[in-house]
């Protein structure tokens, strides 16, 4: 029997309604005779509540504990659609992760699925069961429950997808698809078709929410081709596949934006071997990853300018870590929490010069000031101010034909 896993996100199940609904779309692949393996997302809203909680109750809420809390929204939601399914007649139970188990690995909070035991579902799927399967989470070694990162659950349908060798994973949400762009930031965004896990990869960690980072990278490097696709309508979808043919014809397949970056920027900073590493090391030390990194040298070339940016949310850490460090001495530093970095992506760049010459001129005719730049082979990042954004975004959708 061919098997699918369908994965639902929160708004997909976000209300009574919507629920009805999923179960219509799992029914309708289990009258077409396939092995069906669902994996759900809490209800929209509901992980967030519960974090909200745990910032109430302590600024440094045990990591296990938050995982186990977090974990339960899941727990609702497959309960709920497990039940309607039942109502309609259909053969079906909930599974949490530990019941299978789903083991993973790493840190509490972001922890990664290493393996899936296939038996129980395995048997239940062959005596015509449905399994809904709780997202986001997994147990660890030392049987304690752990989750997969915001978003999870798209990492759990793909390593589900590994695990059974499905014969396809769709991955159901509250958009028709990947766009070229937001969809809900800029009106004239177009959905894209098909896209390499590589561009993939790159715009969901430059911003493009509408995939886990890690779940795209665990498809990549399992090839597990997926689909992403609406739980509200029949259209097609766009398919994330490793396939060349998948490559878009045009440059630049994507634009990406971030709503949470802040900037650093030390001034007068004595410029001899080992600074910036002086820098750096005590802010990786404290769990800070720093992003763009640019270093000016001053006239005199005995000073040096450095800005660099982390996720908003460190800037208290990263300001502490900073004042700190006795081994570093600048004249001046100053912090600015109303940056983003917008990304222009495509395979196309890497065999078309002048790329990176149009993003900034375009960006100049809006007057759009560049605070920092950074690039790879496949993109090109860089900072501004996040007032800009839209404006940002509209005129490189039109640059790069995307419109
Ligand atoms: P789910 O709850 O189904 O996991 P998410 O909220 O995580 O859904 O992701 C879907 C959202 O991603 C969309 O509502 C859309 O606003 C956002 N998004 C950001 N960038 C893109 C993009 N390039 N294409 C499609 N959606 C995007
Ligand atoms: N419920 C989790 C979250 O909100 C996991 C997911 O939705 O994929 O991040
Ligand atoms: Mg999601």
């Amino acid at each position: 029997m061919k098997t699918v896993v369908l994965k639902f996100g929160g708004t997909s199940v976000g209300n009574i309604d919507r629920i009805k609904n999923v179960a219509r779309i799992i029914a309708s692949y289990k009258k077409k005779k396939f092995g069906v393996i669902v994996v759900s997302s809490a209800i929209s809203g509901s992980t967030n509540k519960l974090i909200k909680k745990t910032k109430e109750l302590s600024n440094n809420f045990d990591p296990a504990e938050y995982d186990v809390l977090l974990s339960s929204g899941e727990q609702a939601s497959c309960a709920l659609i497990a039940g309607r399914l039942k109502h309609l007649g259909f053969k079906t139970r909930s599974w949490m992760s530990w019941q299978l188990p789903i083991i993973t690995e790493g840190p509490y909070n972001s922890s990664r699925i290493n393996k899936i035991n296939k038996n129980k579902i395995s048997n239940y799927i062959r005596s015509g069961g449905i399994p809904i399967i709780t997202g986001f989470q997994g147990i660890n070694l030392e049987n304690r429950v752990t989750t997969l990162g915001r978003g999870g659950t798209d990492s759990s349908a793909i390593m589900l997808a590994k695990f059974f060798n499905a014969y396809s994973c769709h991955v159901y949400t509250d958009v028709n698809g990947v766009y070229t762009t937001d969809p809900r930031n800029h009106h004239k965004a177009k959905k894209i078709d098909k896209i390499s896990y590589d561009e993939m990869l790159e715009m969901a960690s430059l911003g493009a929410k509408v995939m886990q980072p890690t779940s795209v990278q665990d498809a990549k490097i399992n090839n597990i081709s997926f689909s992403v696709k609406s739980s509200f309508t029949k259209n097609e979808g766009t398919l994330i596949t490793g396939n060349k043919k998948a490559f878009s014809d045009k440059i630049i397949t994507g634009i990406t934006s971030t709503k949470n970056d802040a900037k650093v920027t030390m001034i007068g900073v004595k410029d001899k071997p080992g600074v910036a590493a002086s820098i750096f090391k005590p802010l990786s030390l404290n769990q800070i990853n720093v992003d763009m990194v640019v270093q000016n040298i001053s006239l005199n070339s005995k000073e040096t300018d450095l800005t660099f940016t982390i996720k908003s949310e460190d800037l208290k850490k990263t300001e502490k870590t900073i004042k700190q460090n006795k081994k570093i001495s600048f004249r001046k530093i100053t912090y600015d929490n109303n940056v983003s970095k917008v990304s222009i992506i495509g395979v196309g760049m890497i065999t078309t010069p002048g790329i990176t010459y149009r993003m900034f001129q375009a960006l100049a005719s809006k007057n759009i000031n560049i605070m920092v730049i950074s690039t790879s082979e496949i993109k090109i990042s860089v900072l501004i101010s996040n007032k800009h954004i839209k404006k940002a975004i509209a005129v490189l959708h039109k640059e790069f034909k995307l419109d």
